[in-house]
């Protein structure tokens, strides 16, 4: 069974449609890229399959297919036990993802706090290692600081701190490195990898860069004004003329 089986989803806005009726899949442990232009539906894909839509959206028809719990008909609400346990988020902007006035520890200890994995000694060596996986120097000092004192890169790891700490098996990364210079999304594309060889977390990655998708995925989905013009093995995609 795949992990994630998204069939014949549509998805409008105040009734026009942004997403025409789109299937793909994401196998365990892979990552398929989701690209193309701006506008072109990816992130309503992406929004939809975490139940983020906005409140003008609705999903008018298909299925979003988490093993064999059928997303598309979940509420927000219900999306809510989803969301982080089975899927992780890595958003789009660091700078405004982060809540300016907690600690980097605290943040990432608030997802442990709710789901319950352990009192606050637990939860706290746990946020060390987190923040230590994902790269960041110092962890314990640095859990004691706030967003503004870190770079655009080190609060990106944060978030990726943030999406791993239930341990899904899907990362979710949209546009994860759009807001940061060259040297630095390679280092952040270069730990989502990491993860997907450590853990076998299968990751979904929308972006609008052919080049990152294409370096960095299994397979590519590559999408036109709401629909997917065509997806494979990303080598045989980019093979085609
Ligand atoms: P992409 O992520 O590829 O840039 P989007 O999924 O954001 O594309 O957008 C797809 C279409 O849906 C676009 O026509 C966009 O203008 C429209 N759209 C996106 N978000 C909203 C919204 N909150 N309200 C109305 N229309 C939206
Ligand atoms: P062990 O069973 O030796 O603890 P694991 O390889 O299961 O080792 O995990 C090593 C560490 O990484 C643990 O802290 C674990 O909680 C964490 N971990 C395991 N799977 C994931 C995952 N998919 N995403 C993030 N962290 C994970």
């Amino acid at each position: 069974m795949s992990l994630l089986d998204v069939r014949d989803l549509a998805v409008s806005y105040n009734g026009r449609r942004a997403v025409e009726g789109i299937s793909f899949t994401v196998e365990p442990g892979e990552t398929v890229a989701v690209v193309g232009e701006s506008g072109s539906g990816k992130s309503t894909t992406a929004h939809a399959i975490i139940g983020l839509l906005p409140g003008n959206a609705t999903v008018d028809q298909g299925q979003i297919l988490l093993g064999d719990t059928d997303l598309a008909t979940w509420s927000s609400r219900r999306m809510e036990s989803v969301r982080g346990v089975r899927i992780g988020l890595v958003p789009q902007d660091p700078a405004n993802s982060l809540d300016p006035v907690k600690t980097i520890g605290a943040q990432v200890g608030e997802v442990l706090r709710i789901h319950r994995r352990g009192d606050r000694r637990t939860i706290a060596r746990r946020v060390v290692d987190l923040l230590t996986r994902v790269g960041l120097p110092e962890a314990e000092a640095l859990a004691r600081r706030y967003p503004h004192e870190l770079s655009g890169g080190m609060r990106q790891r944060v978030l990726i701190a943030i999406a791993i700490a239930l341990e899904p098996s899907l990362i979710i990364a949209d546009e994860p490195t759009s807001a940061l210079d060259v040297t630095v999304q390679r280092r952040i594309l270069d730990l989502i990898d990491d993860l997907r060889t450590e853990f076998g977390t299968a990751v979904l990655l929308v972006t609008h860069d052919l080049g990152v998708a294409a370096d960095r995925s299994d397979r590519l989905v590559v999408m036109k004004d709401g629909r997917i013009e065509e997806q494979g093995p990303s080598a045989a995609v980019l093979a085609d003329p």
